[in-house]
């Protein structure tokens, strides 16, 4: 069981499958899993106490939108097919099911669900050459961490699925050791680079402004809190180009992410959209609640409008819930 024999199988999960639908599932249940790990908890965990409610939560926080509810039965069945080495070598799984009730042994092709899962005491876990090797190297866990959140979830959102997950970023002390370990990482396995003018290009685009607050607070000439976000993620395929770029403040960014805002075209613009999910009593709340059907504020150029195949992409696979209706003019 190598360091790179595991990285390598986690960047399998990293291919989009289905065209460019999310497909964040195994990697939810591999993240809780991990946190387990670094927690020191056995290595077989309870479907029925220790995955379903935390991994359908999960899901439901940081999944796409699942109109018909979300399935965590689907992702620790089928994690099984996933093989630790490509080819057969022996003994490659990454992640074993058994059943207390040893009178029930489904095939892999009987997709028991969650109620037979629960009624038969499933138990599911990493491989036991992969667990041991993870509790003795909490360095590789980290690197399977970060991983699996970079090939799925944006970065505004990796601290909020760590700190659910106790997988909370290392301090100080351990974090030089996965440094270093993380750039062989990064050498074995190069991720998908980022344009390094894409920030440049969307701010300037947008006149250094959030195109939904006009928030331009700057210390000096040092614009703080003013990010250039992908509309289609990075983690999914999103090209770093300004037509899928938006200027926007630190916090319209990370609601953008979240699916609590989205765009809706309109004749030559974008109207904004706000999830009926988002609630809340403050100030904050009416304050997001009074963007609903105001107009985004375009790029200086026409030519740099958000392309609608990226709009489409994330009203399908972030927009969370159904957009709230707009206020009576
Ligand atoms: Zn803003």
């Amino acid at each position: 069981m190598t360091r790179r024999g595991l990285l390598e199988a986690l960047g399998r999960l990293n291919i989009w499958q289905q065209g460019d639908r999310r497909a964040p599932h195994k990697p939810l249940l591999l993240l809780l899993v991990l946190g387990r790990v670094r927690r020191g908890e056995r290595r077989l965990a309870s479907y029925e106490r220790d995955v379903h409610e935390p991994l359908a939560k999960l899901l439901r926080d940081f999944g796409p939108p699942a109109k018909g509810g979300v399935a965590p039965d689907r992702p620790f069945w089928h994690l099984q097919s996933e093989r630790l080495e490509s080819g057969q070598a022996a003994g490659g799984a990454l992640w074993q099911v058994t059943f207390d009730d040893e009178h029930f042994s489904p095939a892999l092709s009987d997709k028991p669900r969650a109620a037979a899962l629960k009624r038969h005491g499933a138990l599911g876990g990493l491989a036991e050459p992969l667990y041991r090797r993870l509790r003795r190297d909490p360095a590789l866990v980290e690197a399977a961490a970060e991983l699996l959140l970079d090939g799925h979830f944006p970065e505004s959102m990796h601290d909020a699925i760590r700190e659910r997950v106790g997988l909370r970023r290392e301090t100080a002390g351990g974090a030089s050791l996965v440094r270093e370990e993380r750039e062989a990482d990064e050498a074995a396995l190069p991720r998908r680079p980022r344009d390094p003018d894409f920030r440049d290009a969307v701010l300037r685009a947008y006149e250094r402004r959030c195109a939904v607050c006009d928030f331009d607070l700057r210390i000096a000439d040092d614009l703080f809190g003013l990010e250039a976000a992908h509309i289609k993620w990075h983690a999914a395929g999103g090209p770093d180009l300004v037509p899928n770029g938006l200027a926007l403040c630190t916090f319209h960014h990370k609601a953008l992410d979240r699916g609590v805002i989205g765009l809706e075209p309109r004749s030559r613009e974008y109207r904004l959209l706000v999830s009926n999910e988002l609630t809340g009593r403050s100030a904050a709340f009416s304050d997001v609640l009074g963007l609903r059907g105001r107009p985004l504020r375009p790029p200086q150029e026409e030519a740099l409008q958000p392309d609608p195949r990226f709009v489409d992409w994330h009203r399908r696979e972030v927009f969370r819930g159904e957009p709230r209706s707009r206020p009576r003019a």
